[in-house]
């Protein structure tokens, strides 16, 4: 077979050996976390121990951290119009989301449609700032989502200004920072946020795990999506997914340990990609080139080729991309982050994403750009020939 290259590190990230090495432990432990004999006390300390791992990263407390089945579940945990806030008293009358979150978000959770607001976005694509000062000058007590890096097109969003907004209108503030930990630093209390939702398997952990974290306990999520047997404080009921929890910790720490290397590894790359792409077709376009993006996110279109022939052109080359986003694989709809960019849909129908991580090489960017500036070719001598 010939050698691939895994371009698609925002759909997921390959599993790090650590995780993988800390699962196949953690299959093997017998007991079950809630028994108060040797072998459930065993387990418990496994899962405490990758607790403490995801917590270091986020640089929260331990307690602050409640596992999930992943992203989406955080999210419909956080998006929760009965959120208690120490103090706060009242549950939460409405939501306000940006109009380029995850489906996840954009769901709107456990709030009514006709409580949901959905925010605009800057043609930089950043969250406008100043529609959400007026908005959250409107009736009720506003819960805000704001994601901390797009998912398409890496744009790092303003969440610093966007808490201090929130809660001057004594609001609380979700961040879905599903797509950022592994590529940029996420310290929930530099951010500003109250709820944090993140993902195993964006980071090199195994997929079907995440975690909601909450800034401090003065935060309480009383309505669970699950009930049951009281597990993760009442929050999540349902006996834990060990290797998975484990899996995550493992995946954290390196997360935490390496984070600058492979942060400038990405970068570095993410420049060589970029550099190639408009050295080979001048006419493409990437978006958010100059806003404050993820150091592996690179989301481009070449006016007139489709995101699909791009995107099979690529695989049939060895290559692994996806156009738009790819969270729904296999279904190619338009990006409605680009839409929100107000991105004409001629364009935005070509977005093709490059997504690299910390296993990317020099030679991946040097395969991708040879298929990259064949396409550009062909594409050129498709003009030329239908202009003659
Ligand atoms: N939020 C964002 C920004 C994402 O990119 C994704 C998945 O791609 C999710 C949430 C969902 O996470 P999960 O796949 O863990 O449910």
């Amino acid at each position: 077979m010939t050698e691939r290259a895994y371009l698609d590190w925002n759909a997921t990230a390959p599993l790090r050996p650590e995780a993988r090495a800390a699962m196949a432990a953690a299959l093997d432990l017998p007991g079950n976390p809630s028994s108060i004999h040797a072998e459930g006390r065993a387990v418990r300390a496994a899962i405490e121990r990758a607790r403490a791992q995801v917590a270091a990263l986020f640089a929260v407390e331990p307690a602050d951290v409640t596992f999930t089945s992943g992203g989406t579940e955080a999210n419909g945990l956080a998006l929760n119009p009965e959120i208690q806030v120490s103090g706060g008293g009242r549950s939460f009358d409405r939501l306000l989301v940006s109009a380029i979150e995850h489906p996840a978000v954009l769901g709107g959770g456990r709030f009514a449609p006709s409580a949901v607001e959905i925010l605009p976005v800057t043609p930089e694509g950043l969250l406008d700032l100043v529609a959400l000062q007026r908005a959250l000058t409107g009736p009720g007590r506003p819960l805000v989502s704001v994601m901390l890096a797009n998912n398409e097109t890496g744009i790092l969003q303003p969440v610093p200004e966007a808490a201090h907004l929130v809660h001057e209108a004594g609001g609380l503030l979700h961040v879905d920072a599903v797509q950022a930990p592994g590529r940029v630093a996420v310290e929930v209390g530099n951010l500003g946020a109250d709820l944090v939702s993140v993902s195993a398997h964006k980071l090199g952990g195994p997929k079907g795990v995440g975690a909601l974290i909450r800034r401090s306990d003065a935060i309480h999520i009383a309505t669970p999506l699950m009930r049951g047997g009281g597990q993760e404080r009442g929050i999540r009921a349902g006996t834990e997914n060990v290797a998975g929890i484990v899996g995550f910790g493992a995946a954290a720490e390196i997360c935490r340990l390496r984070l600058a290397d492979e942060a400038a590894h990405q970068r570095k790359l993410q420049k060589r990609l970029e550099d190639g792409i408009r050295a080979a077709s001048p006419g493409s376009v990437i978006f958010g080139a100059g806003a404050a993006r993820l150091p592996n996110t690179t989301l481009v279109a070449l006016p007139g080729l489709k995101a699909e022939t791009a995107v099979i052109a690529c695989d049939l080359a060895g290559l692994a991309v996806s156009s738009g986003s790819a969270c729904s694989s296999g279904k190619v709809e338009p990006s409605h982050v680009l839409a929100a960019m107000g991105v004409a849909p001629a364009l935005a129908q070509g977005a093709v994403r490059v997504s690299l991580g910390f296993g990317s090489s020099e030679a991946d960017i040097e395969m991708f750009l040879k298929t990259w500036k064949k396409l550009s070719e062909s594409l050129g001598r498709e003009r030329r020939g239908i202009a003659a």
